[in-house]
């Protein structure tokens, strides 16, 4: 039995393994190992691929912001377009729901302000709305599409610049603590060590972290699902933005020349290659066709993903108290993309310098908040 040695061992290279992954090889010997053929192949290859900084909760926003300036300006080689682009977002909300837009200008950050637009405005951005189906409706300038590929592909290229090294194909099936090191042997038999493990394996993390015989987080996968339709010039121009139903959670946005829909569904679902079901793809085609104009004549491409949740909807980033040297890097929820520059940043700090820098404290991000004892009971 041979062990490949590392300083950390990150199991997951979706977009958080692989941003902490190249964060980490700058400071030591990092192997990635990945149960896929490749990375990209579970959440973060399933995305709506939105740049959001007024959605999720407050620390979901402050971490976000803390890695807004990396993707507005990535280091030179790490992507050949930019990885965000104009988009902006119209909220809308029917009778009933207008005190929401109270709540979500209230909520919104000062670096990020939304601004009410009249019903009027809004169909004019937005011709496919229809009219009376929006009783009050803001506009969020700082909405950008994403290049959700690019930053995973990014990162990893980062990461193997750095001396990384990834294995695919590598179910890691067990987990062992041995003379100060975690030892995880892979389906196939191989055995990966290193002092330190960053347990980034997405909706599996709490089934690794029973591997390493720890309490389990609580994370919770949600699947949602999401639909591709044909454009309409008329009715929804490249330039338009994307279009949220505010009390539905539900949205509609231009992707390369046609739409992609989204419905707000979060089905409980247990780790696993989520799959579209037909009645959430009826349930989009009917909430496009009661909200909009759009009729929808055929589905040309649907997938589902799943985004993982802890009880407070608030990422996990930290070691476990029960061990040593586990590190926990879950529950990335609907943001783990745009969280990808922040939490990678914030995973090496807590495990290289052992405290957050200035760049997350001075945002009130504490590494408590952040820490996997607070999804324990006390
Ligand atoms: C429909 C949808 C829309 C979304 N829209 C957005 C958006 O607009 N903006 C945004 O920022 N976020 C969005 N998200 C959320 C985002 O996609 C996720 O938060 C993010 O991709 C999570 O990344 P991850 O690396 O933690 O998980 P994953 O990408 O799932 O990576 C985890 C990896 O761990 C591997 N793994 C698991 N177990 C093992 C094991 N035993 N051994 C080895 N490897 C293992 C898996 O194969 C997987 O590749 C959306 C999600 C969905 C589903």
């Amino acid at each position: 039995m041979s062990v490949r040695d590392s300083d950390f061992l990150v199991i997951g290279a979706g977009v958080s393994g692989a941003a902490a992954a190249a964060e980490l090889a700058a400071d030591g010997k990092v192997t990635m190992v990945e149960m896929e053929e490749r990375p990209g192949y579970h959440s973060s290859g399933r995305s709506a691929a939105l740049f959001t900084p007024n959605y999720g909760p407050p620390l979901v926003r402050a971490i976000v912001a803390s890695g807004t300036a990396f993707l507005r300006t990535p280091p030179s080689g790490f992507a050949s377009e930019p990885l965000l682009s104009p988009r902006q977002a119209v909220t809308f909300v029917g009778a009933g729901d207008e005190a929401l837009i109270d709540q979500f200008m209230a909520e919104a950050a000062p670096e990020t302000p939304v601004e009410e637009i009249s019903p009027q405005q809004a169909c004019d951005l937005a011709p496919l709305l229809r009219r009376e189906a929006v009783a009050r409706a803001m506009l969020d300038r700082h909405v950008t599409d994403m290049d959700a590929n690019a930053i995973h592909q990014g990162y990893l290229k980062l990461f193997k610049a750095r001396g990384g090294t990834l294995a695919c194909d590598q179910r890691i099936v067990g987990l062992e603590r041995a003379a100060g090191n975690w030892l995880a042997t892979s389906a196939s038999g191989e055995v990966f060590g290193a002092p330190v493990l960053i347990n980034a394996a997405g909706a599996w993390a709490d089934e690794i972290g029973r591997m390493a015989g720890l309490l389990p987080i609580g994370l919770q996968p949600m699947r949602r699902t999401a639909i591709i339709i044909a454009g309409d010039p008329a009715l929804a121009p490249a330039s338009l933005p994307a279009v949220d139903d505010g009390a539905a959670e539900s949205y509609v946005k231009p992707d390369a020349g046609r739409l992609m829909a989204s419905l707000g569904d979060a089905t409980p679902s247990p780790p696993c290659d989520a799959q579209p079901e037909d009645l959430d793809m009826a349930m989009i085609v009917d909430w496009l066709e009661r909200k909009t104009h759009l009729t929808v004549r055929r589905i040309e491409h649907s997938w589902a993903g799943l985004r993982c949740f802890v009880a407070d909807h608030q990422p996990v980033a930290g070691f476990d108290p029960g061990t040593d040297g586990f590190f926990w890097l879950a529950g990335q929820g609907g943001y783990g993309i745009m969280l990808a520059p922040g939490l990678g940043r914030i995973t090496r700090d807590l495990i290289c310098d052992g405290a957050l820098g200035s760049a997350f404290t001075g945002r009130g991000i504490t590494a408590a908040a952040l820490g996997p004892d607070r999804c324990r009971p006390a």
